[in-house]
């Protein structure tokens, strides 16, 4: 196990996984490098914007109910506030919830803090967000200017503590830790993890705790569970600290996604010997087979999960066979992150579609478990090779790829590259929703998405009239791994 709970903060996925953003080649031989040790980082000589992993731990921690996060940094580092209120309103409509902003507040560094240092800055912004929210606990996220100066968040975080009486707990998720911004995650995971779940007052054998993101698959999955006999605990979005402390009580952790869950899910197994459900994440046929089967080992309900698959794909079969006629032959490129990327080229292949080539933001060459990535493993042992690539959200690799091959489609689960292949005239289909594709009914709905992606493609091939892309012709005659360097010996 790699992850250390006694310390105050997670190490980054590059330190702790051998995670990598530079790669090209095929799946079978990643896989083969990271089993024996051999695959190494390619740095790039050249790169556009990337994402931070601060962002990704505020965002995680700003949608539990109850909580409130103080924002240690310049204004600019909270701009994805936008985007995280956007998220959880997403989230509380969907729930019939009031619509509420997150409860964030920024501290606003400014040249002056950062010369005379910002604790009297994060003690007025600690006090500030216990007055205006009053949460039943405050997470502070640092950012690289806090970081630099060497700003003690942990020392004023326990006096603040202290005087206001709830939990204070510092979230280390500097911007410059970590190329790959799925170490928010796992700072925020360790927050919650070492300061907020607590020792289980008894233990639940029917509670599963299940680690997503928005959640609009929870009527589903608690059905699925109900024939199992078993009761879902979904976290960490939209829980409140409350429910969070108790999910050391469950039978079981299982995740949507790899990438996400594998952090808490291993550190509660470490530290409270709640079983982490170890494999590919529950999007289409064959994974949501191993992730039944996986969870009916782990709480002894093997019966009941095999019974369940026969009805379950029984139901569908009509219907997929209808939607892989009319897909069948389509070639697609995705560009997701490595869990779901390895996972959607499978989805895509049972619904009659060949990827021609899969882009990960990021790979770990193993999770905190010690195995190289289930979904990457079941990839590798298909018969057929996929030509894959490695980057953090490159722009500029991802279309000079898509103008070379030029498929039928275009998957992706982040925006900022999704819309790019639009204006190129591609039909693109963005995968926001978590729970798209998830499990036997999600496959299906899927398919009928893609199809209506393929044949309504007129707004794509109206913009890409009329759009001025920012690379000029040299860029898209070039290799599209030009500024791939050569590996580190
Ligand atoms: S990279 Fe650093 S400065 Fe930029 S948003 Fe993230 S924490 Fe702030």
């Amino acid at each position: 196990m790699s992850i250390n709970i006694k310390s105050i903060e997670a190490a980054n996925r590059e330190s702790r996984l051998n995670s990598i953003t530079g790669y090209t080649g095929t799946v079978k031989d990643l896989v083969k490098k990271a089993q024996c040790g051999t695959l190494k980082n390619r740095e790039r000589c050249f790169s556009q914007a990337s994402n931070c992993s601060s962002g990704c731990a505020q965002g995680y921690l700003s949608s539990i109910v109850d909580a409130a996060i103080v924002n240690h940094g310049a204004i600019g580092c909270s701009a994805d506030v936008i985007g995280e209120t956007t998220g959880l309103k997403w989230g509380q409509n969907i729930r019939d919830w009031e619509k509420t902003n997150v409860k964030l507040i920024n501290t606003n560094m400014t040249e002056n803090s950062t010369v005379f240092g910002g604790k009297n800055k994060l003690r007025e912004g600690i006090r500030e967000a216990y007055r205006r929210f009053n949460p039943k606990a405050i997470f502070i996220t640092t950012s690289c200017a806090s970081a630099i100066i060497g700003d003690d968040v942990k020392a004023i975080a326990d006096e603040l503590e202290e005087e206001i009486k709830i939990p204070v707990v510092p979230v280390l998720c500097e911007g410059f830790r970590s190329k790959i911004w799925a170490s928010g995650f796992d700072s925020a995971f360790h927050a919650l993890l070492t300061r907020i779940v607590k020792s289980p007052r008894k233990k639940c054998p029917e509670l599963i705790n299940m680690i997503q993101f928005s959640g609009s698959g929870r009527k589903y999955i608690t059905e699925i569970l109900s024939n199992l006999g078993l009761v879902p605990q979904f976290g960490i979005p939209y829980s409140t600290i409350e429910q969070i402390s108790r999910m050391s009580e469950a039978a079981a952790t299982i995740s949507v996604c790899g990438t996400l869950g594998s952090y808490f899910g291993n550190g509660l197994e470490q530290k409270y010997g709640v079983p982490y459900v170890k494999t590919i994440q529950p999007h289409g046929i064959k994974a949501m087979d191993s992730w039944l089967r996986e969870l009916g080992k782990v709480v002894g309900k093997e019966k009941e999960v095999e019974d369940y698959i026969v009805k379950a794909k029984k139901e569908i079969k009509p219907e997929l066979e209808d939607i892989r006629k009319k897909l069948k032959g389509k070639k697609a490129v995705v560009g997701m992150g490595p869990s779901f990327s390895h996972n959607y080229i499978r989805v895509l292949k049972e619904l009659g579609i060949e990827v021609v080539w899969g882009i990960s933001w990021h790979f770990d060459q193993h999770y905190d478990h010690g195995s190289v990535p289930e979904s990457s493993i079941a990839l590798s042992n298909r018969d057929k090779d996929i030509p894959i690539s490695v980057c953090d959200g490159q722009n500029f690799e991802v279309l000079n790829l898509l103008n070379k091959i030029k498929p039928d489609l275009y998957i992706s689960r982040h925006p900022g590259t999704t819309v790019w292949p639009t204006k190129m005239g591609i039909p693109s289909v963005m995968v926001a929703d978590e729970y798209t594709a998830f499990g036997y009914r999600g496959i299906i709905n899927f398919g009928y998405r893609i199809i209506d992606a393929l044949e309504n493609n007129s707004l794509a091939e109206e913009l890409s009239k009329r759009i001025k892309f920012p690379y000029n012709p040299w860029w898209f005659k070039q290799d599209a791994f030009k500024f791939l360097e050569d590996e580190v010996k």
